[in-house]
């Protein structure tokens, strides 16, 4: 019971003078009201505070590696630039295709 009477999405009724109004309409058909809720403040600080966190990132600088090192994609041991295999598993470096003679 009260199916057929159920409101399309986002659908809104004004406070004002209880008219239902459509989602996209801003203010109500009727009188002109605003939407309830459409003029929620937007806070410029919030979103400042979230960048912030994420400079955090700059931290790990200090875990900056050795240039040209690379890590084992298999085993995940960080090895020198200069080796063509990994020191653990011999896997070769990734990038590094098997020279054809
Ligand atoms: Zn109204
Ligand atoms: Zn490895």
């Amino acid at each position: 019971f009260g199916d057929k009477f159920k409101k399309p999405k986002g659908s809104w009724d004004c406070a004002v003078c209880l008219v239902s109004n459509k989602a996209e309409d801003n203010k109500c058909v009727a009188c002109q009201s605003e939407k309830a809720g459409s003029s929620v403040p937007v806070t410029s600080s919030g979103v400042s505070a979230f960048s912030a966190s994420s400079g955090g990132f700059l931290g790990l600088d200090k875990f900056k590696k050795p240039e040209g090192s690379w890590d084992c994609e298999t085993c995940l041991v960080q090895n020198k630039a200069e080796a063509t295999k990994c020191v653990a598993c011999e896997s070769a470096k990734p990038g590094t295709k098997a020279e054809l003679k």
